[in-house]
């Protein structure tokens, strides 16, 4: 989606003004890439339809450059379509707080349930998780696996064949015990059945759960939006949780669900690890799909991966625009790592392409091919990379081994992405923001 959007946007770059005709140019590219990325057809419609509307009464506007203007007006659009202002706090009750998972198998619902446990961990509060799901004979054993790794004790029957007995049973031990959280792990099918969404909506009667969230799984597309209109219909749900919306930004279905649902989006799993749960937050989430990355999650990673005063360092550079070829060198060898890197260029400004040129192929060639070119300028080049005109890119180019366009497209990467930083400068995203609608 990201990918799309950008070139949509880079399409309308160049032009003067936004015209009526440009504009309807613009917006037929957003549409495409929406559509490309597996967001439903009647959302995309609807979506279409409101961008429209807002942009027509935009002409005051007029000083802005028209992908400015439109990469606005898409923004506004989608923060509102993924639920404006979120609220991804669990709300606990002084009492025990139910909290029941639901969603079809392989969707993550254990998993998830040991990442909320791990974060209700993280706020001084005691969970209790509960084994539900007593259709896999493996299910109540993979929990056990999930407490132990995130230290949250698991309650569970051995032998039990009712799985509400078994919620009823495990709320009545959190009341006795002092714990002020429940999840209850429920058992999923690999399709929508009668049989799975009867014994939810027992369970949802007769243990009276606070909050019963949906977990899908977001890299299915168009199955995702499906199984939640069934949830929905079935039950009363109070959130979404998507999972599998690692590094890379999908979210086509992300947002097919919050449409057809109506449904808050309250947290995104971002990996298999119990540490992979984020709060959603649509500001965030639209600013990525755009393409403009999420300047303040690259730094929070950053942070907890490296060493902070090279972090500090970095960071102080970007925000007054002198991050150079130099940086982005260091920054290379810094996170020479497999899987980070591409996380990292991910929520970069203007980096899509170059994870793309990172991804499938071998990790460590790309790290060496992107290193040697900029080891083959020399240190006034990598300060001032303007100064790259054609006899020294075919020089960089001989010395590093590759194609005057590779080190063309280097440079037009880092450019992009430079600049945008020094927009940023000390006003963070919020200052990209600023700087959009101005
Ligand atoms: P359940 O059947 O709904 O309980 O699903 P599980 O919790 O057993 O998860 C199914 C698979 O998805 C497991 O292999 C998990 O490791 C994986 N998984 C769950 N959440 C995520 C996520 O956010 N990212 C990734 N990459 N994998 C996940
Ligand atoms: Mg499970």
């Amino acid at each position: 989606l990201q990918d799309g959007l950008q070139s949509a946007f880079k399409t309308l770059r160049g032009q003067g003004r936004l015209t009526e005709s440009n504009m309807r140019e613009g917006l037929k590219l957003v549409e495409n890439a929406l559509l490309e990325a597996d967001v439903s057809y009647d959302v995309v419609k609807a979506f279409m339809q409101d961008i429209s509307d807002k942009a027509v009464g935009q002409d005051v506007l007029k000083s802005l450059k028209p992908e400015q203007q439109l990469v606005g007006i898409v923004n506004e659009a989608l923060i509102e379509l993924l639920g404006g202002d979120s609220d991804p706090t669990l709300h606990l009750k002084q009492d025990v707080t139910v909290l029941m998972m639901c969603g079809l198998q392989g969707a993550g619902k254990t998993t998830t349930c040991g990442k909320l446990a791990r974060l209700i961990g993280q706020d001084g509060k005691k969970a209790l998780l509960c084994a539900a799901d007593l259709q896999r004979p493996a299910a109540v054993d993979q929990l056990h696996i999930v407490g132990k790794s995130v230290d949250t004790p698991v309650y569970s029957e051995p032998g039990a064949t009712d799985p509400i007995a078994v919620c009823q049973n495990a709320v009545k031990h959190a009341r006795e015990n002092g714990i002020d959280v429940v999840i209850l792990d429920t058992a999923g099918r690999l399709a929508i059945d009668e049989e799975l969404m009867q014994q939810l909506k027992t369970i949802d009667l007769k243990v009276h759960p606070d909050k019963a969230f949906l977990v899908v799984d977001g890299m299915t597309g168009q199955d995702a939006v499906n199984s939640a209109k069934a949830f929905n219909n079935a039950l009363d749900l109070n959130g979404v949780i998507m999972t599998k919306l690692d590094g890379d930004a999908r979210g086509g279905a992300l947002l097919s669900v919050k449409q057809v649902t109506g449904v808050p989006i309250k947290f995104i799993g971002t990996s298999e690890h119990m540490d992979g749960l984020e709060p959603f937050h649509p500001d965030r989430f639209a600013s990525r799909i755009l393409g403009m990355g999420d300047i303040q999650s690259m730094f929070e990673m950053a942070q907890r991966e490296f060493d902070q005063e090279q972090v500090q360092k970095t960071q102080e550079r970007l925000q007054k625009g002198q991050f150079t070829l130099d940086d982005f060198r260091k920054q290379l060898n810094q996170i020479a790592r497999p899987g980070l890197m591409q996380k990292m260029l991910g929520m970069m400004p203007g980096m899509g392409e170059m994870t793309k040129m990172l991804q499938g192929g071998d990790h460590e060639k790309e790290m060496r091919r992107l290193g040697g070119m900029i080891d083959s300028m020399t240190s006034v080049e990598r300060n001032d990379p303007k100064l790259i005109d054609n006899s020294r890119r075919q020089r960089i180019a001989k010395g590093s081994g590759v194609s005057p366009q590779e080190v063309n497209e280097l440079i037009k990467q880092f450019d992009s992405m430079a600049s945008l930083m020094k927009g940023m400068a000390g006003g963070g995203m919020g200052g990209a923001m600023d700087m959009m609608r101005k």
